[in-house]
């Protein structure tokens, strides 16, 4: 089996995920207490990439044996019990509370809470340096438990936030401590993109900047989720007016269910880390992804319009419909990968995806052919009939990345609020250095915007010709 570890750092780190156990548990059968009750083999076939198998005492049922002709009847039996992968991680106590008493509350491990109770004030800092280095060899150590206890680890996925102290500091030491430690395994993030629509520190551009510096390193691939568009799905199309944690993490899980969906069931396209970065990522540092779902549905109310391949194609490659708040016709597709869910045809969903590449041809490199990619699980999610996910490598991603660049510049310039960073021992060649090699991203996706297969002729002859 090639099993994960998961992490969840912070308070949305933690907020996310137990919205995405919560869906996937549902999805596989999974009941809070651990057991299964589900309807298909499929839900169990690869239980465990996310689940760890443990014996579970279950008073329910009764088994009768005879032994020299007496009848023993045992009321108690060991039931099979399922126990996420998942190591919680937060500077205070709060948000993981909150979490222990969700109605999956009780699906965790015990022992794989690992807390402070100072916070980090929405500090990087704090998070990476001081507070977060005096909890990380607690939270190594369960880490290291859990991937020793596996049999065929494949990777790691994390979830966090980038404008927060925790998940943004903490969380980034943390991914820096696990590539020093696993350094052949595949390190996947669910990074939360900060927006002033929705939080109003103003300190979130540093943050954001001081982690990107740290995930063009040491992750292999990073879902770009973007407050700002998750804000603007839930105020323009679902038409909710001041929209929630809550209604924005119910749309983190439709497409965190929807990206993970072939490492959980049976498949053969990017069926686990390794392959989906060797489809998707052509250059090393160029690996931060933008999602899209469709169709699109608020927590409170499901669409029931069945909508068909050809609606679920073009809605999904829709910028509405993307949770990153860029454009795609602004920059040019590198890869993509799409997942449909539920019983649909593969002709029909492969002469949709053509339909697209061939109407918009400009949109993706040509020096990268058949870069769309196309997997089909039968399961569909909860309450829609089909469902579509998309996973795009597109060089308009450089748009969040300026987004915050110019929010960090110019507190910079004037060296605003710097003090509270230094104080905590950080050096301010830290902010410059990090400020240059988020520039030298955003010049990489450009450069790659403009190339055209021909720039690469000569080069491909040279080569031939050796
Ligand atoms: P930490 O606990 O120190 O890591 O701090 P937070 O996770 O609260 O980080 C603050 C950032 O995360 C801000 O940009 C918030 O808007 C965002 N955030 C906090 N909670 C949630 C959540 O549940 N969902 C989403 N989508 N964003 C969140």
């Amino acid at each position: 089996m090639r099993e994960i570890v998961h992490l969840q750092c912070g308070q949305c780190g933690n907020q996310i995920a137990s919205k995405f156990w919560e869906v996937v548990s549902d999805e596989h059968g999974i009941d809070p207490s651990g057991h299964y009750h589900g309807t298909s083999s499929l839900q169990l076939e690869r239980i465990n990439v996310y689940y760890n198998e443990g014996q579970g005492v279950s008073t329910s049922g009764s088994v009768c044996v005879t032994l020299d002709n007496r009848l023993f009847i045992l009321i108690v039996h060991l039931g099979q019990q399922y126990v996420p992968r998942a190591v919680l991680v937060d500077l205070e106590p709060g948000t993981m509370d909150a979490v222990r008493a969700s109605p999956y509350g009780h699906l965790f491990r015990p022992d794989n809470f690992v807390f402070g109770h100072s916070g980090a004030g929405n500090n990087w800092a704090t998070g990476h340096y001081t507070e977060g280095a005096e909890l990380i060899e607690s939270v190594m150590d369960v880490v290291r438990k859990e991937a020793e206890a596996c049999d065929c680890l494949q990777g790691f996925q994390l979830t966090h936030s980038l404008g927060g102290g925790t998940g943004s500091g903490m969380g980034t030491l943390l991914l820096s401590k696990i590539r020093e430690e696993f350094p052949d395994r595949i390190m996947n993030t669910f990074s939360v993109f900060p927006s002033p629509k929705v939080s109003d520190t103003v300190v979130e551009p540093y943050n954001a900047t001081l982690s990107l510096h740290q995930l063009v390193e040491n992750t292999d691939e990073t879902y770009c989720i973007d407050n700002e568009a998750l804000y603007d799905i839930c105020f323009r199309t679902l038409k909710l007016t001041t929209p929630s944690y809550s209604d924005l993490n119910h749309l983190v899980s439709s497409a965190m269910s929807g990206v993970t969906t072939c490492l959980r069931f049976p498949g053969q396209l990017n069926a686990d880390l390794r392959k989906l970065a060797v489809n998707m990522v052509p250059f090393p540092r160029l690996h931060f992804f933008m999602s899209g779902f469709a169709p699109l549905t608020s927590r409170s109310l499901q669409d029931y319009r069945t909508l068909n391949v050809s609606d679920l194609t073009q809605q999904m490659f829709s910028s509405q419909n993307m949770m990153t708040a860029c454009d795609p016709r602004h920059g040019r597709y590198l890869t993509v990968a799409t997942i449909f869910r539920g019983q649909v045809s593969m002709r029909e969903i492969d002469e949709q995806i053509m339909n697209i590449q061939s109407k918009n041809s400009s949109y993706f490199v040509e020096w990268i052919p058949n870069n769309i990619k196309t997997a089909v699980c039968d399961i569909p999610p909860r309450g829609l009939k089909l469902s579509a996910t998309f996973i795009g490598n597109s060089t308009a991603i450089q748009e969040i990345f300026k987004r915050i660049s110019e929010q960090f510049t110019a507190m910079f310039r004037r060296k605003a609020f710097l003090f509270r960073y230094t104080g905590e021992g950080m050096d301010e060649m830290e902010f410059t250095e990090a400020e240059s090699n988020m520039n030298d991203l955003i010049s990489e996706y450009q450069q790659y915007q403009d190339a055209t297969i021909e720039d690469g002729d000569g080069e491909i002859e040279q080569e031939n010709n050796d």
